[in-house]
């Protein structure tokens, strides 16, 4: 704590009004969190005035990072024509085609205004088209905050269950009872632990919802066994494959499931298809899809949103889709495989057991050494857990912002010289933990 820190001074100012003076648990910091003042670039300046180059960008979200120009001026120019209709918008459908011509998952799709949303559509739209009530999730693996959807996030080690059949636990404390009763937990890359559960169920169960790389789950991607497995179960049974890629939409123009090679039934996108504006979408095969079709009276899903789809976000976003093109995501995929050898490196030369993981530009920091392929090899005792949090704060003492649990998201402002400074700053840091013995 220092006392002439205007963070800190905004910081008690918000807890008169803001519980804890948090408005977002993943923003939070004990202490008290840094408070942004202003980015440009993959560069942030907080309200102290130090420079922190922005390894998280929103928690992935801004794959361009912060105010580029192209996006600002897209914005700027919609703001000026009014922000928001009782009306639809031409630029709807611009993103929409942009999104069904590049996801072959995505046929038709509908806008929200968060992933959270976009997921809970989702399931919901599973459940009217199958008339089925369950849903399968993998465990610890985060899609938001929708009942459902966070059954089994973060659940603590002594309620886990069995490995082979895990315990749907509730998030939120007061969740109904109902609503673990209705979420089959799976074990992540076990085909035959997966295939079992998914056949005792199978005749309750709606969707399987999955994010090919789950960050909470490791940042360590679906084998390709599991995918084939998975897509081959899920069609015989006819439950629906729905691949959550909020976060990995990042991986390339169609998606992690154009990387990784499964085509699901529906898809949810979000955070970098908003360029920088609150955004989410769930999207899928038409037929399925229909459940929203209001042309025929009242659709089997009702769904709306008064800011759904809402023109600023439309044009920043698709402003930040064309951005996209082969050359970005191959800088992004470069810079993504130069950081995570670096830091691995950074692990061998300070003596301590760690990795990176992660594909593209997303990159995760674990301080472990063996290889993680499931959620309980990837989940931190709680001494690696402090380490970690203890790491992140000397790389943010040194100008580098990520994630506290050591999530990093790169963005195509980022020069060669960038990722080298991350990778110095870790090195230094990682010293700290060596010298004062953390681990
Ligand atoms: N799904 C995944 C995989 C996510 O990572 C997130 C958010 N980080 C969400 C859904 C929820 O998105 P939002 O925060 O926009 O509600």
């Amino acid at each position: 704590p220092d006392p002439s820190s205007r963070s800190q001074a905004l910081h008690t100012r918000a807890k008169h009004t803001l519980p804890g003076g948090n408005t977002r648990t993943t923003v939070y910091l004990s202490p008290y969190p840094v408070y942004a003042a202003h980015g440009a670039g993959c560069r942030v300046h907080d309200v102290d005035g130090n420079e922190l180059i922005d390894c998280i960008n929103n928690f992935t979200a801004l794959v361009h990072g912060h105010a580029h120009p192209a996006l600002a001026a897209a914005a700027h120019r919609q703001i000026d024509l009014g922000t928001a209709f009782g009306m639809p918008t031409e630029s709807e459908i611009a993103l929409a085609e942009l999104l069904a011509e590049r996801v072959p998952g995505i046929e038709h799709i509908r806008f929200t205004n968060s992933g959270t949303e976009a997921v809970m559509m989702a399931l919901k739209a599973a459940r009217a088209y199958t008339g089925r009530p369950k849903i399968a999730k993998v465990e610890g693996a985060y899609h938001g905050s929708y009942d459902h959807a966070e059954t089994s996030l973060d659940a603590s080690p002594a309620n886990w269950g069995d490995a082979s059949a895990p315990a749907s636990v509730a998030h939120s404390q007061g969740t109904p009872q109902g609503v673990t009763a209705d979420v089959v937990v799976l074990p992540f890359n076990d085909c035959q632990a997966t295939e079992a559960l998914l056949r005792a169920h199978g005749a309750n169960l709606a969707g399987v919802l999955i994010d090919l790389l789950p960050n909470r789950v490791g940042l360590i991607p679906a084998s390709a066994e599991y995918l084939r497995m998975l897509r081959r179960v899920t069609t015989e049974l006819g439950i629906l494959l729905i691949v959550d890629e909020v976060i990995t939409l990042r991986l390339g123009p169609g998606g992690a499931q154009s990387r990784l090679g499964v085509t699901p039934d529906l898809t949810t996108v979000g955070k970098i298809m908003g360029g920088g504006f609150p955004v989410g979408g769930v999207a899928g095969r038409a037929d399925v899809m229909a459940v929203f079709d209001p042309s025929a009276g009242r659709p089997a899903v009702p769904h709306g949103g008064t800011f759904s789809a809402n023109p600023v976000s439309m044009v920043s976003g698709l402003a930040a889709m064309q951005l996209l093109d082969e050359a970005a995501y191959a800088q992004l995929d470069r810079h993504g495989d130069m950081l995570r050898r670096g830091l691995n490196q950074a692990f061998a030369d300070a003596g301590i057991a760690g990795q990176a993981t992660g594909l593209g530009s997303l990159v995760k920091l674990h301080l472990k050494a063996e290889t993680l392929t499931s959620y309980r090899d990837a989940y931190p005792n709680p001494e690696q857990a402090r380490a970690m949090a203890r790491f992140n704060r000397e790389m943010l003492n040194r100008g580098v912002l990520m994630a506290s649990y050591g999530l990093i998201a790169l963005s195509t402002p980022m020069r060669d010289q960038d990722i080298a400074q991350i990778i110095e700053t870790a090195h230094d840091a990682l010293n700290v933990l060596r010298r004062e013995e953390v681990l």
